[in-house]
């Protein structure tokens, strides 16, 4: 074994060492090349927004329907999403200041289908000048300033005055928030196929985008995610932790769909992997309590196990890690049954609330 290994070794060796290429190919100016490089960073910030709006009108209709599921995790929704020169990574920066006009100040650059902001008539591409005649400064802290008024005007839910600079003028749009679930949801512009919640916020990465086939499917992951949230899971996961402890990238969905859990695998997996990943009790009441918010937000649930027996075979290829066994199929059965729960409750016309344990 070891001496054809060694052979195959010196081989290679002796095949690199003849390997140049025959052919007189055509020159490449350097100009040239920083042209290609130039319109390939515009593609990919192109890419990323339009895989972030269609991420935005799934999630926006999710998390609004889904309110009173979040218990007190609720806050001022609007809507729409905005960004400055300093919003991209310094690679994508030079692209994005290109495609979409971006300087110091604020513009919004994506605005949800049928949120408050878009039946206000807040429009892509319009600069933020003054929210409630506060106006809206620019510079490193701007961002989290912005984001802090937004959400203390949004609580109280009454009609907030945005001023926007739209085609050389200032328009006043006054935009009423609506009560919502209050987590965040960003798009991860990594190739990862994964998705997840750390409590305040979900995560979907494009990898992720680039596999759904339909806005059910994003609906299905995003909804998910958000039932971790509303239930509290990053909590009880912490405390429940008893190997590891600090917690860095998460794994759900890339987990959860190759079958690596917390319950028994701790010690064979290390903690590494398996201290970041939701245990099979959490993945369960994550699908229960998820298709419950994607019903509520209007989204038909009967492709759920489809779409996880997808992601499922094609996980073991996709991420770099071995996993332990396959993924349970008592997840497929239970999510089967929760569909049948929801229709039942959906022709009898009662509430879509989760069933809670009798005892709580
Ligand atoms: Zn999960």
């Amino acid at each position: 074994m070891l001496k054809s290994l060694l052979n195959l070794l010196i081989l290679s060796f002796v095949l690199a060492g003849c390997a140049t290429p025959q052919t007189r190919m055509p020159t490449v100016s350097n100009a040239i090349t920083a042209e290609e490089t130039k319109k390939q960073q515009a593609l990919v910030v192109e890419d990323y927004m339009n895989n972030y709006k269609k991420l935005q009108n799934v999630a926006s209709r999710i998390v609004s329907a889904g309110a009173d599921l979040c218990g007190e995790k609720v806050g001022g929704y609007y809507g729409f999403n905005f960004w400055n020169q300093d919003s991209f990574s310094p690679a994508l920066k030079e692209a994005a200041k290109v495609r979409y006009g971006l300087d110091e100040k604020f513009k919004v650059l994506d605005v949800a289908a049928q949120s408050p902001a878009d039946k206000a008539n807040i429009k892509e591409n319009d600069t933020l000048v003054s929210i409630n005649g506060w106006l809206i400064p620019s510079g490193k802290e701007a961002e989290k300033q912005l984001n802090q008024k937004l959400a203390e005007y949004g609580n109280t839910q009454s009609a907030v005055d945005i001023t926007v600079l739209r085609d050389g003028a200032e328009q006043k749009i006054s935009v009423t928030p609506i009560k919502a679930c209050d987590f965040k949801v960003y798009l991860a512009p990594d190739d990862v196929k994964n998705a997840y919640a750390d409590g305040k916020n979900i995560v979907v990465y494009k990898g992720m985008m680039d596999f759904f086939k339909s806005d059910e499917e994003i609906a299905l992951v995003v909804s998910h995610e958000l039932a971790h949230n509303a239930m509290k899971h990053t909590d009880a996961k912490q405390k429940n932790a008893t190997i590891g402890g600090v917690f860095g990238l998460l794994l759900d969905i890339a987990a959860a769909t190759s079958g690596i859990n917390t319950n028994g695998d701790f010690s064979r997996l290390g903690s590494g992997v398996a201290g970041n990943a939701f245990s099979v009790e959490f993945e369960q009441e994550a699908d229960y309590v998820g298709l419950y918010f994607m019903t509520k937000a209007g989204y038909k649930i009967d492709n759920a196990a489809g779409f996880w027996r997808r992601m499922a075979v094609n996980n073991s290829q996709a991420i770099t890690m071995k996993s332990s066994h396959p993924t349970t199929p008592e997840r497929f059965v239970a999510i089967e049954s929760t569909v049948k729960e929801i229709k039942n409750k959906q022709e009898k016309g009662e509430p879509l609330t989760p069933e809670l344990k009798k005892n709580k």
